[in-house]
């Protein structure tokens, strides 16, 4: 092809691409989420990468070339917001965790993580905080790059690069002390190694901190705490001052405390809070993100027939310490560990919230309005005038039934349609 030629395909796709991005187009579904709650005979304005207009049909002024897209039987509402993930994980009953970590290449690792990424969009999923790359070092913040440069489809993440675990306390675990293996998470000890590791991940393109305030190095193999509260303020100090939130791993009543204490924003996991520590977080201000779904899978992979055996103890246990958190009126964010359970199943999470005590319309604006403010987002997780056009919709009703989430037929993501084009 002569070099003339060429660019002038060049510059007439790059004029048609433009031309229909430019389009605006009126979204016509039965109903409308905004986040809080349900319109009926509503309709949504997108131009560009943003909703210009939202309200009753007739309402407001459409362009006359735009283009209009109906949406029968369907409800409109914000791109589902994924609170807890690992993108570069999946299943431990396909590929145990400890072989994923040690024995597969990082190319096989993002191959896979690309392929989680689109599963992710297409359930209607237009945003994760990917909370830890499990030892893939900073892979989450290339695939990060990758999706806001079109390379690759999938919902914008927010990552964390390695997280931040205390020495001798993490995985992968069970090999002689003459083995050095590469670990899961970045180890780092004492306040100025803590203040090093914390602006060292910062640099390397961290959105949020992770810490992991406790983790399973008892003389037992039980949870206990890692991190002195002196530590955890230090990693707070230095990633609240270049602005970005610590998100702290903590499964024990002490880990949650000291987490609390120190000033983390959010509380991984929760298992063991109790309700004294539960109205210490209501008090301060800290979410817990509370991860159903890991020990419902986990569980299930290592035996339990959910339905036909007894509920095992640490399912009981969970559901009784989610209650005394909703009791203490913790706010809670929608996560559920997803890459320890299939990606794109991210509505498994959904559905246990309610099981153990949420209504579905509490889970439904937790899952959008509700982790948009937890994280920091306030340009999505609504649908309302000026905000970023991540729209879904779904078949039925999740207010009645929050497994209509699973029935995403359209999903667009800042303005261009990724799913259900007509
Ligand atoms: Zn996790």
């Amino acid at each position: 092809m002569s070099c003339k030629f060429y660019w002038l395909v060049v510059v007439f796709c790059w004029s048609a691409y433009w031309a229909q991005s430019q389009t605006p187009i009126l979204l016509i579904p039965d109903r409308v989420f905004d986040g809080v709650n349900v319109h009926t005979d509503w309709e949504v304005l997108v131009e560009g990468e943003t909703i210009s207009a939202i309200g009753p049909s007739g309402d407001f002024p459409v362009p006359q070339n735009a283009q209009r897209l109906e949406l029968p039987g369907t409800t409109l509402m914000p791109g589902m917001i994924e609170g807890h993930s690992h993108i570069l994980l999946y299943p431990y009953n396909q590929t145990n965790w400890n072989d994923q970590v040690l024995k597969e290449s990082a190319a096989e690792r993002v191959a896979r993580a690309t392929v989680h990424l689109r599963k992710s969009i297409m359930a209607g999923v237009t945003t994760m905080r990917d909370l830890g790359s499990e030892g893939a070092g900073y892979a989450d913040v290339g695939l990060k790059k990758a999706v806001q440069k079109g390379i690759i489809p999938g919902p914008d993440l927010l990552v964390a690069g390695p997280a931040i675990v205390a020495t001798g306390s993490y995985g992968p675990k069970g090999f002689g002390p003459h083995v050095d293996v590469p670990l899961g998470a970045q180890e780092a000890d004492g306040e100025d190694d803590l203040i090093r590791v914390t602006r060292e991940q910062i640099g390397k393109g961290a959105d949020v901190v992770k810490v992991y305030c406790d983790y399973r190095w008892g003389p037992n193999g039980e949870a206990k705490p890692t991190f002195t509260i002196s530590e955890l303020k230090r990693i707070v100090a230095v990633a609240s001052s270049s602005g970005r939130p610590v998100v702290a791993h903590a499964a024990t009543a002490e880990g949650m405390r000291r987490a609390t204490l120190a000033g983390v924003t959010t509380i991984e996991h929760g298992d063991g809070g109790t309700p004294e520590v539960f109205a210490l977080m209501a008090e301060r201000g800290v979410a817990l993100c509370p991860t159903l779904a890991a020990p419902d899978a986990i569980l299930q992979y290592n035996g339990w027939r959910k339905g036909v055996d007894p509920e095992p103890e640490r399912i009981t246990k969970k559901k009784e310490s989610f209650s005394q958190a909703l009791q203490a009126g913790v706010p809670i964010v929608a996560g559920g560990d997803v890459g320890v359970y299939e990606h794109g199943d991210n509505v498994r999470e959904w559905e246990l919230m309610v099981d153990y005590g949420m209504t579905p319309l509490e889970v439904w604006r937790s899952t959008t309005s509700g982790n948009a403010r937890w994280l920091g987002m306030p340009d999505r997780g609504r649908v309302a005038r000026g905000l970023r056009a991540d729209l879904i919709a779904v078949e039925g009703q999740p207010e009645m039934n929050i497994s209509a989430l699973r029935r995403v037929t359209f999903v667009m993501k800042a303005g261009a349609v990724v799913k259900g084009r007509p």
